[in-house]
């Protein structure tokens, strides 16, 4: 497509990461048709969508890509990844063993990806306040230790739910542009 004919300015891929279960499906979901699935639907193989996003007056089209099936040990991993300018990585904020798989998912990340990667942390599910087991202080710590950029969503009742992609995409037009 020439340049003349394209509905947008830059195209970005990003990818979602983290373990699975910690929503990251029902954020993408949330966030492209306000919709939220309360049942594990692991949907096999890899899904996304692309959405429009203005930043500074431009529009940028974001491709966002949501793996799903044993998110660990997954051998699209590398081909996922390829390309990638961007991540959405995403921890459950009351189960400590998403948190602590962080380090591994970066390794991931930074191991199949540029290493001008952005990359945004999210802790999801908010809501469970009674729940809560990560505190905010240590997953601030852990971003600005490994230069991410941080915010809390919850998927369920909607809290923050664009911000996390607003925020890769501005983040990404800031390091090209
Ligand atoms: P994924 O495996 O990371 O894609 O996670 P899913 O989006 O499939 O969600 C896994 C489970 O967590 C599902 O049962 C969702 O309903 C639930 N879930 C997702 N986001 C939230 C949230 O913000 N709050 C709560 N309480 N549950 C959530
Ligand atoms: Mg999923």
């Amino acid at each position: 497509v020439s340049a003349a004919h394209r509905n947008y300015d830059h195209k970005f891929k990003v990818v979602l990461m983290g373990d699975s279960d910690v929503g990251k499906s029902n954020l993408l979901s949330r966030f492209t048709q306000n919709e939220f699935c309360s049942e594990s639907n692991p949907t096999i193989g890899i899904d996304f969508a692309a959405r429009r996003i203005q930043v500074e007056g431009k529009l940028i089209k974001a491709h966002i890509w949501d793996i799903a099936g044993s998110e660990r040990f997954h051998k699209l991993r590398s081909s996922y990844c390829r390309g990638a300018v961007g991540a959405i990585l995403v921890y459950d904020v009351s189960k400590p063993s998403t948190f602590d798989n962080l380090a591994m998912w970066l390794k991931e990340l930074r191991d199949h990806t540029y290493p001008s990667i952005r990359i945004v942390l999210v802790g999801n599910k908010t809501d469970l306040k009674h729940l809560r087991a990560v505190a905010t202080d240590d997953a601030h710590r852990f971003s600005e230790k490994e230069g991410l950029s941080y915010i809390e969503t919850s998927a369920l009742d909607a809290t923050n739910v664009k911000a996390p992609f607003q925020m890769i995409v501005e983040d990404i037009y800031r390091t090209i542009v």
